[in-house]
């Protein structure tokens, strides 16, 4: 646990100052969720007071309520209950629930990671550079306290991310755009809810199913339509449906990448350059046979493994199996604020998707400098323009920049 100090309190008193203000001016940007009278709301105060089980009928009660309450974080459930304010789920009488997915870029192998995250062991002080090691390589203590934060790239790769999902939800499952929308958290990524009659009964299992098909979880290639044994390799085509033709469509993709962009895509050294290297190869023996006669040329059966796995990975969504399956969950409030960020959670339609920026276009303290002490920050990028990187200095930031530092804990304001 964390000793909380008077700085502390007085960065928190400042933030939920701002939060204040931005609620008082931007109330009426909070849309009701569908069906709001039977979902559960619940809020984190700045104190870190979790505040459950509240229901309202109204838009003007929610808001209200939010500009009392100045929270630092606002939730709605997912699901719809006859009576959304009880205190126990018993009585609350769960009557469905909307299908959620979470897409977060922690765990995305994104390079930048090793220009604006570190890590150090908590035992005997190992410091590095990335994303933390399970263990820490010099003494295996698996106490590392991490240093990680979000940029243009990282949420980029997490849309990236959606984007697959959101593909395999209409092409697979047959659900439409219109069913769909995407959420930023504020944070570090997105979610996507689907709002239809045909999810809202699924159980925790049944969701389960689903993540287990999005993230390719124990999809065995040779069960749609690659027959490992044959010689030639028969596999399916790029047309089919399913994960089949995802497959087929995934191998051509990688064969057709520059060694830089196999490298991003986290192919492994060896088997880039034996992409790289029989590069003509393969594009000549499609021409004859199609990629899987092409792929039997020069791959054993070890290699195919190797591809078929990174094929699968490539084409499929990273997604948090938790919030899926979980059907009483609460999720990010559109239009509120992340309070670790001071960022918008903002919802829209799956076809804003491509040209949303979330460090422009969800910031919400417009106007104004603000002076700080910055203790520790990498190089930030909000609003199109670069701030830092900081080392114990005082600057005079835009106030969402300077926002942004205080809660994360990195500056004060002076
Ligand atoms: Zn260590
Ligand atoms: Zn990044």
């Amino acid at each position: 646990m964390t000793v909380e100090t008077a700085e502390d309190r007085s960065n928190l008193w400042f933030i939920q100052s701002k939060f204040r203000e931005y609620y008082w001016g931007s109330i009426d940007e909070i849309d009701a969720p569908s069906d709001m009278e039977r979902r559960e709301f619940g809020f984190f105060t700045f104190n870190k007071k979790p505040v459950r089980h509240k229901s309202f009928k109204t838009i003007g009660q929610l808001r209200d309520f939010i500009k009392v309450l100045v929270p630092s974080d606002a939730y709605y459930s997912s699901a719809y209950y006859q009576k959304p304010d009880a205190e126990t789920m018993g009585e609350k009488n769960w009557m469905g629930a909307d299908l959620i997915f979470d897409v977060d870029c922690d765990h995305l192998p994104t390079t930048c990671k090793a220009e604006h995250d570190e890590w150090r062991c908590t035992v005997c002080g190992r410091f590095g550079r990335g994303r933390p090691p399970t263990r820490c390589p010099e003494c295996g203590g698996e106490r590392l306290k991490a240093d990680m934060w979000i940029c243009d790239k990282c949420l980029e790769a997490t849309k990236q991310e959606l984007l697959k999902l959101i593909c395999i939800l209409e092409e697979d499952f047959g659900i439409s755009d219109r069913e769909m929308f995407a959420v930023f958290s504020g944070h570090r990524g997105y979610h996507l809810h689907v709002e239809s009659d045909t999810v809202k009964s699924m159980s925790s299992i049944e969701r389960k199913e689903v993540v287990d098909y999005v993230t390719a979880t124990g999809l065995n290639p040779v069960y749609h339509g690659v027959t490992m044994s044959e010689r030639p390799l028969i596999g399916p085509s790029p047309a089919d449906i399913g994960w089949g033709g995802r497959l087929a469509r995934a191998i051509y993709t990688l064969a057709l990448k520059t060694p830089q962009e196999l490298k991003e895509a986290g192919v492994d050294g060896r088997l880039a350059k034996m992409i790289e290297n029989n590069r003509g190869r393969i594009i000549e023996a499609w021409e004859r046979g199609g990629v899987w006669a092409s792929l039997r040329e020069f791959a054993g059966p070890k290699t195919l493994e190797r591809i078929l796995s990174k094929a699968l990975t490539f084409m499929a969504a990273s997604v948090d199996t938790v919030v899926t399956t979980d059907i009483h969950r609460l999720i990010r409030l559109p239009t509120t604020l992340h309070g670790k960020t001071g960022l918008k959670v903002i919802a829209m339609p799956i076809h804003k998707l491509a040209a949303f920026e979330p460090l422009r276009d969800a910031i919400a303290f417009t106007e104004g400098d603000i002076l700080v002490k910055v203790y520790k920050a990498p190089k930030i990028r909000l609003g199109g323009h670069s701030y830092g990187p900081f080392l114990d200095e005082e600057a005079v930031l835009p106030s969402a920049v300077a926002i942004f530092l205080i809660c994360r804990n990195k500056a004060s304001p002076l």
